[in-house]
């Protein structure tokens, strides 16, 4: 059976290129960057090379890159590393349709007494910026919101929104683990201070990712132990993985708007597809300000989990809105956040693409999502339409 892979938001294939890149550093090329002997310590300009390209890729200086485990340590990081430089403060902004990566860390410093404002979003997905302008106090540590949802593919104006941070002089947090490496960012012209971002999104390997803090951004570490990452996060470097994203970023800078062409194309013959299809369906979040290579579909009156599941018996990986919790459906909080109906939350499913799908995958999905949806909406307990 072939395997159409429409889940890249979820992670994504590693490029061989990037592989080929890393193979010396998982045989032959094993020392310690950190050590005082040639072998070892000639690994660090290698290290120092992906810095070059990340940052490149983004419009920060090198020394601005620290690399970590994984988007989620990147945010944790962030938010952690700045509460800890402002003690005085007990404020912090967010929004309600964050990843858990920053939700969770921002409920939990609740927990411990900090007041956390999380920001509505509206039928679109899209931030109020005038809500966020209210709430802006002298006691806010921080405002953290993503550049693009994981969900829906929803691009926030993170350009107003870091304006309107910088203005009142509080530090500005992106969680940009969707943006980087989808769409291009200059952050000589942003004011974000601090940016996530993790490998497996852009066809680096998992286990890899980065914060860019901004030169004179007040900043604690979070993982404290040796002298790594210029202190400010301890632990022997991923060298093979930290490879691997700098020559995933270098891809990404050379190619990205091209492939973003090709990627967008694909994306909306699959979603014109799907509606021209498949009645009761729609597109979540804005038409127009989203990833390019995400679609959102709500298809009402069946289960997204039985699509999902009829979908992967045909060899197609799409991911649903909804998290499985202790053992009970969920429905999607980004959804509900942007008040989508609840009939058509439970059937939602996100396609997300990258530039290995081609044509071919997307016929392929159109024709077997109609088939699956209308076998399922037979047998719906939601009632047959
Ligand atoms: N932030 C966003 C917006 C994400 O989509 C993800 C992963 O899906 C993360 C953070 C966490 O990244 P990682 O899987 O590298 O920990």
């Amino acid at each position: 059976m072939q395997t159409v892979y429409a889940d890249n938001n979820s992670t994504t294939e590693i490029a061989p290129e990037v592989l080929e890149a890393m193979l010396p550093f998982l045989k032959e090329s094993y020392g310690n960057p950190s050590s005082m002997h040639t072998f070892g310590g000639e690994i660090h300009h290698h290290i120092e090379e992906a810095r070059e390209r990340v940052a490149a890729l983004i419009g920060a200086e090198p020394q601005e890159i620290v690399f970590t485990s994984c988007g989620t340590e990147s945010d944790n990081t962030a938010i952690r590393g700045t509460i800890e430089a402002y003690p005085r403060k007990r404020h912090i902004i967010t929004t309600r349709v964050e990843h858990p990566a920053v939700k969770n860390v921002c409920r939990y410093l609740s927990s411990r007494g900090y007041k956390v404002t999380e920001l509505d979003v509206n039928g679109e997905g899209l931030l109020d910026v005038e809500e966020l302008k209210k709430v802006l106090s002298d006691d806010t540590a921080l405002v953290s919101t993503m550049y693009a949802n994981n969900e829906t593919g929803v691009i926030f104006p993170i350009e107003e929104i870091s304006g309107i941070v910088k203005e009142k002089g509080i530090p500005f947090h992106a969680d940009s683990v969707q943006a980087v490496g989808k769409i291009a960012i200059d952050l000589k012209k942003t004011p974000i201070d601090l940016l996530s971002l993790s490998g497996h999104k852009l066809h680096a390997p998992k286990g890899v990712g980065a914060l860019y803090i901004r030169h004179g951004t007040k900043f604690t570490p979070f993982i404290i132990g040796g002298h790594q990452e210029s202190g400010r996060r301890g632990g022997t470097e991923n060298v093979a993985s930290i490879v691997g994203l700098g020559k995933a970023s270098e891809l990404a800078c050379k190619f990205r708007d091209e492939e973003n062409v090709i990627i967008k194309k694909m994306r909306d013959r699959l979603e014109k597809g799907i509606l021209k299809q498949v009645p009761h369906c729609r597109v979540n979040g804005h038409p127009e300000k989203r990833l390019s290579n995400t679609t959102n579909i709500s298809f009402e009156y069946v289960e997204g989990e039985a699509i999902l599941l009829s979908l992967s018996e045909v060899g197609i990986c799409a991911s649903s809105g909804s998290a499985c919790t202790s053992g009970s459906l969920e429905p999607s909080y980004v959804l509900r956040a942007m008040g989508v109906p609840f009939t058509a939350i439970n059937g939602s499913v996100r396609f997300s693409l990258s530039r290995y799908n081609s044509e071919k995958d997307i016929d392929y999905i159109i024709a077997r999502t109609k088939v699956i949806i209308e076998r399922l909406r037979v047998i719906s307990p939601f009632g047959a339409k």
